[in-house]
C-alpha cells in the first residue's frame, strides 16, 4: 500500500498513515455506519449525483443525519481527487454514527465520523474482459436490508472468501431459490437474447452500474426484463455477468466449475461492454 495517499477525516486532509479513529467509534464497535464507492475516470467522478442519492438513502435507513449537502460532498470528493496522484481513482467514503460509550441504542449527541480515501482505480485487465471469470454459488444468508450500503459487511466478507477459497472471482447468491446478487456485485442473466435482472428490493444493493447497464441495454435495443430469477434459470443461462463500479461489466464463464453457455463471454456481453466503454468516454468528454 502506498503511504503517500491523502485522506480526509472529520474536516481535515492528512496522509493515510496519520488518520486515526478512536476505538469507541461505533463503526469499529458495531459496524454502525454506511459507505459509498465512487469511480473517478480522468479525475472526474462517475455518476456522483446518483452516489450521493444512494448515500442519502442509506443514511436515512439507519437514521444518521447526513453531515454534508450534496454540493459539499462534491467539493470534498473533487478536492481529494486533486490531492491524489492517479488520473483514475476510486473514492471510498464512510459515515459512522460517531464515538460514544458502548451501548447498542443510539447515543444522543454523537457526531458522525466522516472518512474519505482515494485509491488507484484499475479496471479489469483485458484478459479478464476477454475470458470472463469463474464464480461459485452460495446461499444468501445476509440480513434483510441488503439495499443499505452498510459497513457491516461480515456476511459479504464470508461469502467473498468462499470464492477466494475456490480460486473464483465472486460468489453468486441465492435466497430461497432466487437470485439476489453476488458478494460485492450485481448479477445479470442473458437467455435467448433477453437480458434479465433481479428487481431492486431489500434483498440486493441498488447498483449504480446496474442502472447504467439497463440504460445501455435499452439504448442498444436489447430486450430486458426486470423480474425475479430462479436459480434454475441462472444455471441454464446463455450468459451471466457481474456489474460493479470497480469491475464495470464482467462475464462469468464458469459457475461452480460448469461452463456458462459456451464458456466464453457472449455476444450480448460484448455489445454492452463496448457500450459501457463508449458511454464512459462520452460522459468524461461532456464533463471536461
Ligand atoms: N452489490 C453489492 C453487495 C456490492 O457491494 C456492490 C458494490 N461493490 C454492488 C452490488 C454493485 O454496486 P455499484 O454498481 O454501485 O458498485
Amino acid at each position: 500500500m502506498s503511504t503517500s495517499e491523502t485522506v480526509y477525516l472529520n474536516g481535515e486532509f492528512m496522509p493515510l498513515e496519520n488518520a486515526r479513529v478512536p476505538v469507541l467509534d461505533r463503526g469499529f464497535i458495531f459496524g454502525d455506519g454506511v459507505y459509498e464507492v465512487i469511480p473517478v475516470y480522468s479525475r472526474r467522478p462517475f455518476r456522483l449525483p446518483e452516489h450521493c442519492r444512494r448515500l442519502q438513502r442509506s443514511l436515512d435507513a439507519v437514521r444518521i443525519a447526513n453531515p454534508m449537502t450534496d454540493a459539499e460532498w462534491a467539493r470534498l470528493v473533487g478536492e481529494l481527487v486533486a490531492r491524489n496522484a492517479d488520473e483514475d481513482q476510486y473514492i471510498y467514503l464512510q459515515v459512522t454514527r460517531g464515538v460514544a460509550k458502548r451501548d447498542h441504542a443510539f447515543p444522543r449527541d454523537a457526531k458522525p465520523t466522516v472518512f474519505v480515501m482515494s485509491s488507484p482505480l484499475a479496471t479489469p485487465a483485458r484478459e479478464l474482459v476477454e475470458n470472463g471469470v469463474p464464480c461459485v454459488t452460495a446461499v444468501d444468508f445476509r440480513w434483510l436490508k441488503c439495499d443499505v450500503k452498510s459497513v457491516s459487511l461480515l456476511g459479504n466478507c464470508l461469502l467473498r472468501q468462499a470464492a477466494a477459497d475456490a480460486g473464483a472471482a465472486e460468489t453468486v447468491l441465492f435466497r430461497d431459490g432466487w437470485l439476489t446478487e453476488a458478494s460485492a456485485s450485481n448479477v445479470f442473466v442473458v437467455k435467448g437474447g433477453r437480458l434479465l435482472a433481479p428487481p431492486k428490493n431489500h434483498l440486493m444493493l441498488p447498483g449504480i452500474t446496474y442502472d447504467v447497464v439497463l440504460e445501455l441495454a435499452a439504448a442498444k435495443n436489447i430486450p430486458a426484463e426486470v423480474r425475479e430469477i430462479a436459480e434454475r434459470e441462472v444455471r441454464d443461462a446463455d450468459e451471466l455477468w457481474l456489474t460493479s463500479s470497480t469491475r464495470e461489466v464482467l462475464a462469468i464463464t464458469t459457475l461452480d466449475g460448469r461452463p456458462v453457455g459456451g464458456g466464453r463471454p457472449g455476444a450480448v456481453f460484448k455489445t454492452v461492454y463496448q457500450a459501457y466503454q463508449e458511454f464512459k468516454r462520452k460522459v468524461m468528454r461532456q464533463a471536461a
